[in-house]
């Protein structure tokens, strides 16, 4: 009854990862991981996270359910850590949040709320972006049309910004919905600029278009929590703009096998809140469907951290290491680069942020650098910069230089 199951094979990262771990050479580098590293090569326990596991006197935590929305003590200080304390007061009434399971989760779950409410004819997904946005959105909301905007631009390295507007403003229909990456684009590192963010946003409310942000690198891009989230508290200064946060602590928690994210959707600021209430229990009605309630071990540690003053402070030092880190290995990169005269400019390389660049290496190239240096990355040229370190920068640098003298 089942032969007619075809297999799947592994797709994008996994499929380098399965490449990578089979490869028996000692001079391997692994760029295509999706986690940090530190510079051993290691995943790194942040600090703060281990004090809040030691805090929360694990041997009696108990293993209850969490209410269906998840649990309030993680959700209101995960939702205040998007919109600041400045603002958050101001729009919580107007906010529908609840937990999911991580990023992945709340970008699933608002394809199908979406698909289920609003019925938007298409979705806008960057041109590059994280290779499961247009599975999620396929799988999730099939009747919604996925879409792509210009977003990257191969010749200067950078973001396309005309062409990202001229499509928009030319092909999106009243009411669409986009998905724009908060910060640390992934797979470019390119951001807009804060003028760029500002057109986008008109845009966005000029075509009444329902904006989906994917914050999966807050704190973890720049160090800098508030600095990460402008783009989005910019556009909850519109006040008729509606649009979802996917909120991940993957990355800047480093939580990524306990699943721990939100969702939040914000309402127009001149609807009743009896608006977001209705919003989040169909949010409810819908994640039940799927998982029931999202996991509770990692938001209560989550939680710790974001509610302790002390964990707290040490959290921002984690942030700024591990940012510090990837611009550290950004800079070595460049600079070995530079001094092997290598043809081009690789000042991108620098200018992008977060975990991944876009070396501007081709396809050919990259199979090369696996071939003959045994060093894996994505086909479209991206590199997880947390797979660099002192140890293999060099080597890593060389190994350009030869392909792209080829
Ligand atoms: N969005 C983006 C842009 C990502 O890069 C990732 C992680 N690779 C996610 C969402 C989701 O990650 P998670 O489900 O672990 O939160």
């Amino acid at each position: 009854r089942f032969e007619a199951v075809d297999h799947k094979p592994l797709g994008g990262p996994f499929k380098i990862e399965a490449a990578y771990r089979g490869d028996t050479s000692e001079d391997k580098v692994n760029l295509g991981i999706g986690a940090y590293r530190d510079d051993a090569g290691q995943p790194w326990l942040l600090p703060s996270v281990a004090e809040a596991k030691k805090r929360m006197d694990l041997p009696s935590c108990t293993h209850e359910y969490s209410p269906l929305h998840g649990l309030d003590a993680f959700i209101e200080p995960a939702r205040r850590l998007v919109f600041g304390a400045e603002l958050d007061p101001e729009i919580a009434p107007f906010v529908a949040s609840m937990q999911t399971v991580s990023g992945t989760g709340a970008n699933s779950i608002i394809a199908k709320f979406l698909a289920r409410w609003i019925q938007p004819q298409q979705i806008w997904l960057p041109a590059q972006t994280w290779d499961n946005h247009p599975h999620i959105w396929r799988q999730n909301a099939p009747a919604i049309q996925v879409r792509d905007y210009p977003y990257y631009d191969q010749k200067t390295c950078s973001l396309d910004f005309a062409g990202l507007m001229a499509t928009l403003e030319r092909d999106a229909k009243e009411g669409d919905a986009i998905l724009l990456h908060a910060c640390a684009h992934n797979p470019t590192g390119i951001d807009p600029t804060e003028n760029q963010w500002k057109d986008i946003a008109l845009l966005c409310e000029k075509k009444r278009m329902f904006v989906v942000f994917d914050s999966a690198y807050q704190g973890f891009a720049s160090g800098n929590l508030d600095k990460d989230a402008w783009s989005i508290r910019h556009f909850a200064t519109h006040p008729d703009l509606e649009f979802a946060v996917c909120q991940s602590f993957s990355k800047n928690l480093g939580l990524y096998g306990e699943r721990v994210g939100a969702l939040h959707i914000v309402t127009s600021r001149n609807a009743t809140p009896s608006v977001a209430l209705a919003i989040r229990s169909q949010l409810v009605e819908i994640h039940r469907g799927e998982v029931s309630i999202a996991p509770a071990f990692g938001a209560r540690v989550a939680t710790t951290v974001l509610t302790s003053e002390e964990i707290f402070s040490q959290w921002l030092e984690d942030l700024v290491l591990m940012s510090g880190r990837i611009k550290a290995m950004r800079q070595a990169l460049y600079d070995e680069l530079v001094a092997l005269g290598t043809p081009g400019s690789w000042k991108h390389v620098v200018e992008q942020t977060g975990m991944f660049s876009y070396t501007g290496l081709s396809t050919d190239q990259v199979t090369v650098m696996q071939e003959k240096f045994h060093i894996y990355m994505l086909p479209t040229g991206r590199i997880s910069i947390c797979g660099l370190r002192d140890a293999n920068v060099k080597y890593v640098a060389r190994a350009i230089d030869n392909v792209v003298r080829e």
